[in-house]
């Protein structure tokens, strides 16, 4: 065994008692002994239909309890290759969003300066967007592997430049993100206008919409991205919940039919494996309308799979 924080295990204490750590794992601030800070960002005023994505870190802890520490497919062993723990949320501005969004570039400035790479609960997709500022000045213009029913690249919406539906256009204007080394998929429905998808291609990016996801394994697509983009550039995984199916993951602010599922999720996150992740995001749960609460359970193991994907992630 190692040295590594382990998940209490339901064997010791039964799954339901006990603290409701991310994966029962020990809470503890950010030290550079750390490899890897889960973080809470339970924001949800940059929203634009339903609420409620800030009940997403608490509730996607909370269904973690049933994660078990080794992955059975990929044989993945995290917790014997990092130390990893939660670190609690960001201590938002809930009256101000442009506050909140400082609050949480701030925060992932300080995690980043430990060394410590991070994995976030959301929380609304605005957060992406500080946490890509804050990467980025460390590692420079970012690779981005983007799921979601929509593309998130409105230039306003009531106005506003940052909002959950604002913010790769932001991340690409701002040069956060090389829009040649970043793909979009599962994206859907309906838009304002025909082009809407159209602005991050007419940058380079590759956009994957969810109709050409129907009916397929998406690991062919995981593997292309990986040849193109090798093993050294910092790429960074964006998993927009609501790239899913709403069969699957019902609890989301703006649900749109025909989406992915779950197992073509776990192709993408497990796909990422040998690509230099520096960080992911899992957001938009909202736990009011995830009656059964299985919104949340597919997150809590999107999670997991996440921590599996990053490298040096030992395989047993
Ligand atoms: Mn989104
Ligand atoms: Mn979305």
């Amino acid at each position: 065994m190692t040295g590594f924080n382990q998940p209490l295990s339901g064997n010791d204490m039964p799954r339901f008692a006990g603290p409701a750590t991310m994966f029962r794992l020990p809470s503890q601030p950010v030290t550079d002994d750390l490899d890897v800070a889960i973080v809470g960002v339970p924001l949800d005023i940059g929203t634009s239909n339903r609420t409620g994505s800030r009940y997403g870190p608490r509730q996607i802890r909370a269904e973690s309890v049933l994660v078990r520490p080794y992955g059975m497919a990929t044989r993945a062993a995290p917790f014997d290759s990092f130390q990893v723990a939660d670190t609690g949320d960001v201590a938002l501005n809930t009256y101000s969003l442009e506050k909140s969004v400082a609050l949480i570039e701030s925060h992932f400035d300080q995690v980043l300066a430990a060394g410590v790479k991070t994995v976030s609960l959301g929380g609304d997709h605005t957060i992406t967007l500080p946490i890509l500022r804050a990467l980025h000045k460390v590692h420079g213009p970012m690779g981005l592997i983007h799921v979601d029913a929509h593309a998130d690249t409105n230039d306003e919406m009531f106005g506003e430049k940052v909002t959950h539906g604002t913010i790769f256009r932001r991340a690409i204007e701002e040069g956060l993100v090389d829009p040649t080394r970043m793909m979009q998929v599962g994206l859907r429905a309906t838009g304002y206008a025909a082009e809407d998808f159209d602005w991050a291609r007419g940058h380079g990016a590759q956009v994957v919409p969810a109709e050409e996801c129907w009916y397929q394994s998406l690991a062919p697509l995981m593997m292309e991205f990986r040849q193109r983009t090798g093993t050294d550039v910092p790429v960074y995984l964006s998993f927009d919940i609501d790239g899913l199916d709403p069969s699957v993951a019902p609890g989301t602010g703006t649900p749109e039919p025909g989406g992915l599922s779950a197992a073509q999720g776990l192709e993408i996150i497990r796909g990422s494996w040998g690509l230099n992740l520096i960080g992911c995001d899992l957001v938009e749960v909202s736990p009011p309308y995830d009656t059964s609460g299985n919104t949340a359970l597919l997150a809590a193991n999107m999670v997991f799979e996440m921590l599996c994907s990053l490298p040096g992630c030992r395989r047993q």
